[in-house]
């Protein structure tokens, strides 16, 4: 019989919980519970006391877009007048910047561009990577590459060998929402499905890139298909190995077709411990503090969470979506030695592990 004291006794014994045991969780244990669950599991896998970060920029190509989801107010239709296309030089100045801020990562993703197909992208990753040698591009979440081998007419593993050889180093998770197709379908009609997005990622896994997942939750799901959700990422993480980070962020719903309410702050840390717990081969746990806030990234670090994100001197999507929260690397300092941490700059990979540029 499903209970917290044969929940606690797996969890103390390093055993792996099910899915039921998961939705038990989320639906019954108290948040303190949940939270010290959460922190067990974070300290020991990393016990070193260390929070890491990095200092990276995202940049959106461009907004014009024919997936339509309900939940965004990003995007603008093909030929809208609002619509662009950034210019390449543009994208340049922007990654200078962050060049000049201790940063060498960039987290490139755009709409699902009708006009751009693969030669853009090559073309574009190419000269990014001959102005700026030693950047590291991390670019294109799956639904967006899903989309460029359709209108490319290739295949998937022809697209992604083409990106790699162009310059792509590995890929954001976004795009994921709930890995659910009769909640994706409710929130996104012509976006990829819950198989197509699992398959980009295990596939470049295969190639040999790293990828973060990704999950938005809090619109029309319910906490079953949180789960499913979870369950369908820790399956392919079995395979391939090759997530490096988990990412869950609650539904902005200001200025969006979707509308409704958002979830709780509560909810939000209740629905991250339990990813920790279930999420037993995923080592790092991202804040997000960009739909959260500083404050309540501070608390997570209690509730699982091993990793403050990145410093996202640029971000365009949330703040659509009528949240605009903004953390510079001293205040992601402070927040980390708030909580009684040690900051600490890494890469993608999270190999390196460099004092603060500036703290
Ligand atoms: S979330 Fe992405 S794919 Fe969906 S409409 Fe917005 S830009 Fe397009």
């Amino acid at each position: 019989m499903t209970n917290l004291d044969t929940i606690t006794e797996k969890i103390l014994q390093e055993e792996r919980i099910s899915t039921d045991e998961a939705l038990w969780l989320l639906e019954n244990a108290e948040l303190s519970e949940l939270g010290a669950m959460a922190d067990l599991v974070r300290r020991r896998k990393h016990p070193d006391g260390v929070v890491t970060y990095i200092i990276d920029r995202n940049i959106n190509y461009t907004n014009f877009c024919n997936a339509f989801c309900n939940f965004c107010a990003f995007y603008r239709q093909p030929h809208h007048e609002e619509g662009y296309v950034l210019p390449v030089e543009q994208i340049e100045a922007k990654i200078q910047e962050t060049f000049d801020l201790g940063g060498n990562q960039i987290l490139l993703q755009g709409g699902h561009n009708p006009d751009l197909k693969i030669d853009y992208y090559e073309e574009l990753f190419r000269r990014l990577k001959t102005t700026f040698p030693s950047l590291w591009l991390h670019a294109l979440s799956p639904p967006e590459i899903v989309h460029i081998y359709k209108a490319s007419r290739l295949s998937l593993d022809e697209t992604l060998d083409r990106l790699i050889a162009a310059g792509l180093d590995s890929i954001p998770g976004g795009g994921a929402e709930i890995l659910v197709d009769s909640v994706r379908k409710k929130l996104a009609k012509n976006k990829c499905s819950a198989d197509e997005w699992l398959e980009v990622m295990e596939v470049a896994h295969g190639k040999g890139l790293r990828s973060t997942a990704t999950m938005m939750f809090g619109h029309v799901e319910t906490r079953a298909e949180r789960i499913e959700h979870l369950n369908r990422v820790r399956e392919v993480q079995d395979r391939t190995k090759g997530f490096t980070a988990f990412i869950g962020w609650t539904y902005q719903a200001d200025n969006t077709e979707l509308g409704g309410d958002e979830v709780t702050t509560a909810e939000y840390l209740r629905t991250l411990a339990v990813a920790r717990v279930f999420l037993d081969n995923i080592e790092n746990f991202q804040a997000s503090w960009v739909t959260q806030g500083a404050k309540m990234a501070g608390a997570s670090l209690a509730f699982g969470v091993n990793d403050m994100g990145s410093t996202m001197i640029e971000e365009n999507v949330v703040a659509a979506a009528g949240t605009v929260h903004r953390m510079n690397e001293p205040e992601i300092v402070a927040a980390v030695q708030d909580a009684g941490f040690v900051a600490k700059r890494r890469d993608m990979t999270y190999a390196e592990r460099l004092e603060p540029a500036r703290a």
